[in-house]
């Protein structure tokens, strides 16, 4: 499908919870941070009807996102039925990969066929400051399960500040490049002040050529991350709420007042 400015849409983000076992301290607050009742959480299948309805809509491309969605029970049971929709061409997840030593065989026996892997030092020290608490030899675990599980290419998202790549970014750089990973720097986000930027080594951020919609946890459909339009599948009905995100997707991202990075998956 096409929208409005001639971009072809064919990427769904699905946000499958607004959950998480860190505390990144660009991505949640330390404590309270606001969330979602469990029962506006969408359904497993509500998920498989949205994916079914943008799969007959020309998406092939979907990603699970969170929160940290493996902190999703029962999530390998929603991976099997997503990759059973046909006209999917692709099915990947991003994940701080903390679980992922337990998840990644049974996810890719599921149906899922890659992993991106947060990850913005190599530093244990600094990355438990990062992420209030994490222990990074679960995340370097987790890439080598996701790895012998054949969720391939793995690929490490690692949030950079503004200017030059600094020391953390770096050392990550080297990690990806001793063991073979593809590397994306996602430039700090600021929904609020309308902060972003393309992602370097990927397609994030790039509004020219931007192919994706978004999924919240709660079920409202988003036309872009810096934007406070979305409509409510529940409400609307699915074929209606994505055709309302793709006809009111804007040319490029402004603000998004109303989401946190928690419970729009990025
Ligand atoms: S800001 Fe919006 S239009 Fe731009 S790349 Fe992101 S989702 Fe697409």
């Amino acid at each position: 499908m096409l929208d409005r400015f001639n971009r072809k849409i064919n990427y769904l983000r699905i946000s499958v919870t607004d959950r998480c076992n860190l505390r990144c301290h660009y991505c949640m607050p330390a404590d309270n941070p606001c969330m979602l009742r469990h029962q506006d959480i969408l359904r497993f299948e509500e998920i498989q009807q949205v994916v079914a309805v943008a799969a007959a809509l020309g998406v092939d491309k979907i990603r699970l996102t969170g929160g940290e969605p493996l902190v999703r029970r029962d999530i390998v049971e929603l991976v099997s039925m997503i990759s059973a929709v046909p006209g999917l061409s692709d099915l990947a997840m991003t994940t701080n990969g903390i679980l992922l030593p337990d998840f990644a065989l049974p996810l890719a026996r599921a149906g899922l066929r890659r992993v991106n892997i947060s990850l913005d030092t190599t530093d244990a020290v600094k990355f438990r400051e990062i992420t209030r608490g994490g222990d990074i030899q679960k995340v370097f675990k987790g890439i080598e399960a996701a790895r012998e599980a054949g969720l391939l290419p793995v690929k490490v998202n690692c949030v950079v500040g503004p200017g030059p790549h600094g020391e953390d970014a770096r050392g990550v750089a080297d990690y990806c490049m001793r063991n073979g990973l593809q590397l994306r720097f996602i430039q700090q986000m600021d929904l609020q002040a309308g902060h972003f930027g393309i992602v370097e080594g990927g397609s994030g951020g790039d509004c020219k050529h931007c192919n994706r919609l978004r999924l919240t946890s709660d079920g409202k459909m988003k036309p872009c991350l810096f934007s406070d339009l979305s409509y409510d599948i529940r409400q609307l009905g699915i074929h209606r709420a994505m055709e309302m995100a793709l006809d009111t997707k804007p040319e490029k991202g402004t603000v998004n007042r109303l989401n946190c990075f928690h419970n729009i998956g990025g």
